[in-house]
């Protein structure tokens, strides 16, 4: 199930990074924790009450001198609404309308997707009120005085964004599971799959999916139905030379993206490299479940402690996947290579699972008993009055205190930490979203 998506509309400098800034804020603070790993950002996550959502910055609509709407410009913005829910226009409220403004209002009466007009740097209540309604002639409707800096004015409109968002449906348990099958080249991601698909071809059936080149494989396996996404291109790269430096990074990050539950296959002789932290890091921010798969097992030179060992090191170097299982294969001699859809499958459960409100706070008032939340220098105290999950895959929480600037990484993460210990969701991102008083 796909987040419902917000476009975030209008001209450059009228100060749409600044509302999203605002609206994703809360995340921004635990994804910055992760040095090292290059991040490949496409989306942010925005969360409001207790609604999650995509938002979908379109970036500043660019304008020629003759402030005509460039074709492409509004093609591609034509793509961001087309999956939207509900598209957020921003003007400058201190300029006032501009003919820009008017030439993406047109435009925008003619989509069919419902806009709310925020007339943005109205700091002062009074003439903020003047102000915007100059921006009535825009045919948009209400126009919305904000303060996008500020944040006066924001969660009104907020409110009013989330009121066009659907109702989440709980999705259809009967869907096959995608699985996606990503790792760097040579990791051994084809002779797994043939280790996978080839003892069972009778059940193997390549369908035909939505781009050319994709061939999904379907199968059955603990008592699930699989598809295995994008088999092509794991097949396809052995024949094409990129250089060392190249891989297919944006095939896999599609890959990911179109997945429910990613298997990363690390190369045992190499262990965990540059471009395997990118991955991770890609599936960790996408949100996916995954299970961490260490191929070659049998090339290793073993006693009794190198499992435990080996574990220990690549998991210093995977941390951010530190709630990922982990299972040593071959694909040479298909030692444990069933194993993986089992441990996928757990994965699965858990990135679907729903945990009750009365649970979710019997677990946050263990940790507050055991550590009180950080007090200021100026004595200002955290306050956590209580907790709700608000989605799943992945489980995400919000939290509700009394300031979130009081919480901060240390305490956040060891909020993080009590959640995993006392409700487990092994192989499952989880997502934690701290929200001050209104
Ligand atoms: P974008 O290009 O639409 O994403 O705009 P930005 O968010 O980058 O903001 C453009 C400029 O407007 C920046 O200098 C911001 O500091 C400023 N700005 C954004 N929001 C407000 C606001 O609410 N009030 C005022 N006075 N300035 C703002
Ligand atoms: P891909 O590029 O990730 O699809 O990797 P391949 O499946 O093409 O494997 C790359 C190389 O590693 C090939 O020479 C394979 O024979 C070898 N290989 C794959 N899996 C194993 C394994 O479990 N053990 C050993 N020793 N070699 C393997």
């Amino acid at each position: 199930m796909a987040l419902p998506v917000v476009a975030v509309i209008g001209r450059p400098n009228v100060g749409k990074s600044t509302l999203v800034n605002r609206l994703c804020r809360s995340r921004e603070a635990i994804v910055h924790d992760q040095p090292g790993v290059t991040r490949d950002r496409t989306y942010q996550e925005g969360f409001w009450g207790d609604r999650i959502f995509r938002v979908v910055d379109t970036g500043g609509l660019v304008f020629d001198d003759d402030s005509e709407f460039l074709p492409e410009i509004r093609e591609q913005a034509n793509l961001a609404l087309a999956e939207a829910s509900v598209a957020v226009v921003i003007v400058d409220g201190q300029q006032g309308v501009t003919a820009a403004d008017e030439s993406i209002a047109e435009w925008l009466r003619g989509q069919a997707v419902p806009v709310l007009l925020g007339v943005n740097k109205c700091e002062s209540p009074d003439q903020g009120l003047a102000m915007a309604a100059d921006f009535w002639g825009l045919g948009l409707g209400e126009p919305h005085p904000i303060s996008a800096i500020h944040g006066a004015g924001t969660g009104e409109l907020l409110d009013r964004v989330i009121s066009f968002l659907p109702a989440t449906t709980e999705t259809d348990e009967a869907e096959p599971i995608q699985l996606a099958i990503i790792g760097r080249p040579n990791v051994g991601k084809s002779s797994l799959l043939n280790a996978i698909c080839g003892e069972n071809r009778a059940i193997v059936s390549p369908i035909r999916g939505t781009t050319r080149d994709t061939i999904d494989t379907t199968l059955e396996r603990e008592g699930l139905t699989w598809k295995l996404v994008d088999t092509a291109g794991i097949r396809r790269r052995r024949s094409v030379d990129y250089g060392p430096e190249y891989f297919g990074i944006t095939r896999s990050f599609k890959a990911i993206e179109r997945s429910d539950v990613c298997v990363l296959v690390i190369d045992a002789l190499d262990g965990v490299t540059e471009q395997d932290q990118r991955l991770a890091g890609r599936i960790e921010e996408d949100g996916r479940a995954c299970a961490v798969v260490v191929n070659k097992w049998d090339a290793i030179e073993k006693d009794s402690h190198t499992m435990s060992a080996m574990e220990k090191e690549l998991r210093a170097k995977l941390y951010f996947l530190d709630w990922a299982p982990m299972l040593f294969t071959s694909a040479l001699t298909g030692q444990r290579v069933e194993s993986i859809f089992a441990i996928a499958a757990v994965a699965v459960e858990q990135h679907r699972r729903r945990v009750s409100t009365s649970v979710v706070n019997e677990v946050l008032q263990e940790a507050l008993r055991w550590r009180s939340p950080p007090t200021t220098r100026g004595g200002r105290q955290g306050r956590l009055y209580y907790g709700t999950q608000v989605a799943t895959r992945p489980p995400s929480f919000t939290l509700f205190v009394n300031d979130p600037k009081l919480f901060g990484d240390t305490y956040r993460r060891y909020v993080e930490r009590q959640i995993r210990e006392a409700l487990g969701f092994e192989g499952s991102p989880v997502r934690l979203f701290w929200r001050g008083k209104q």
